[in-house]
């Protein structure tokens, strides 16, 4: 089965000649028509808004294009706090969920008047003591048992993220009694959920939530945020999530459960990173060698350290051969890396048609967790991203890493063979 690629062979290698493999191509205009129909799925609710989570594409020129399409940022560190900070979002454009945070960041979220999305309840005492309480506070609810969870996030009982039931309704009476004005509710329960009910049930979950929270504590949430975690098909066998059937799912339960109550206007928020660049990205790289011995391989010029899903989570992704999209896929390969480490491997027993040292693989679903997940073990670089405009044009959005960016955190001047 193919994937289809939003560019031709001929682009790709176009593009191979200027700039070397391997490297990050994104696609603008599948990124902004990801925006536009979760969008759409959600114009329904007065108020609704996608955080993007930049922990996804930390890149300022796609936030730069999400932020054109009305989205703001999910940010998980000061980092990404700061990245968002310049490219221009501010305020409540950025949310601030992270875990065991530090008081410099906190500070951080604060000083940009961030949305402070709490993952505990300790973390009351210590967001006054070393910044204050803000007029807005949020808390990230874990439910524990009450649902699945899924692989890449886990089980919730065994995830080290957010409050329990009961910690939520001691810690909004912890907030109210100390003048804290607009409230919200997070939670953030799965990753790369291909079923959409699945978010249809997070949503009467926290709807319920804020429904008894407001009965017993008198407490009035301003905003949920449904998390982020809707999956996409990274096999060509797999579905996309029907968006504007989760929308209506959901307008369902907000009929039902908050429409005509005290809670009503609530705003519904998510933050997905995945959904939005995830299919968008690709990372191309060139075959360099072949390998026959027990199995037989194919040698890539990228490896785990350019994207380390397949590495780290089993995690597949399609590989088109540019130009041979239709030759039979009659071999059956590992691709793989040059890191001294065994799971330095793209695909594992993959039907591939023959390839040719030269040959480019476009490997895809790489625009999520991909180059943001990049490291420099065994000496490796991070490579260069490139954005592809929808007239057809290409920006280099982040340069390759060069050695000296290696070396540059090395200090030799000590060492006896230096005197
Ligand atoms: C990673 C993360 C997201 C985004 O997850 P996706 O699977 O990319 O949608 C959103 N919220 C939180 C709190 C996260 O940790």
């Amino acid at each position: 089965m193919q994937k289809p690629l939003p560019f031709d062979a001929a682009t790709v290698r176009r593009i191979a000649e200027k700039y070397p493999t391997p490297f990050y191509l994104y696609d603008e205009q599948g990124m902004r028509d990801a925006c536009r129909k979760l969008n759409a799925a959600f114009a329904w609710c007065p108020g609704f808004r996608e955080y993007f989570a930049v922990k996804a594409l930390p890149n300022p020129y796609v936030l730069e294009v999400l932020k054109d399409e009305g989205l703001g940022a999910d940010c998980s560190s000061l980092a990404e706090l700061e990245l968002s900070e310049r490219v221009g979002l501010t305020g409540e454009d950025l949310m601030f969920t992270s875990n065991n945070t530090q008081a410099h960041e906190y500070q951080k979220a604060a000083d940009l008047g961030a949305i402070i999305n709490l993952d505990d309840l300790s973390h009351i005492d210590y967001l006054k003591e070393h910044v204050g309480l803000p007029e807005l506070l949020c808390f990230r609810y874990n439910p524990g048992s009450a649902r699945e969870g899924n692989v890449i996030i886990g089980k919730p009982e065994e995830a080290k993220y957010g409050f329990t039931e009961a910690q939520l309704f001691d810690g909004y009476a912890i907030l109210k009694a100390a003048g804290v004005k607009r409230f919200g509710l997070h939670t953030m329960v799965a990753s790369n959920e291909l079923n959409g009910d699945f978010f249809v049930e997070t949503a009467r979950m926290v709807f319920d939530l804020a429904v008894r929270i407001h009965q017993q504590l008198g407490v009035r949430m301003e905003f949920v945020n449904l998390g982020g975690g809707i999956g996409i098909p990274y096999r060509p066998e797999h579905k996309a999530v029907d968006l504007q059937a989760v929308g209506q799912g959901v307008k369902k339960v907000y009929d039902a459960m908050i429409a005509g109550t005290p809670l009503s206007p609530l705003k519904v928020m998510m933050e997905n990173g995945r959904m939005i660049t995830g299919p968008h990205g690709f990372l191309v790289t060139t075959a360099i060698h072949h390998k026959h011995i027990y199995r037989d391989y194919v040698g890539v010029d990228a490896c785990m350290s350019n994207l380390m899903r397949p590495g780290m989570y089993g995690a597949y992704h399609h590989i088109t051969v540019l130009g041979k999209e239709n030759a039979p896929h009659d071999r059956i390969v590992d691709v793989v890396g040059s890191l001294c480490e065994n799971n330095d491997k793209f695909a594992i027993n993959r039907p591939l048609p023959a390839v040719e040292r030269g040959d480019l693989l476009v490997i895809h679903d790489a625009g999520a967790h991909g180059h943001a997940m990049g490291f420099q073990y065994n000496g490796k670089l991070r490579s260069a991203e490139l954005l592809m405009k929808p007239d057809g044009t290409v920006k280099m959005i982040r340069r390759a890493e060069t050695h000296d960016d290696y070396f540059a955190t090395l200090d030799f001047s000590g060492l006896a063979c230096s005197k």
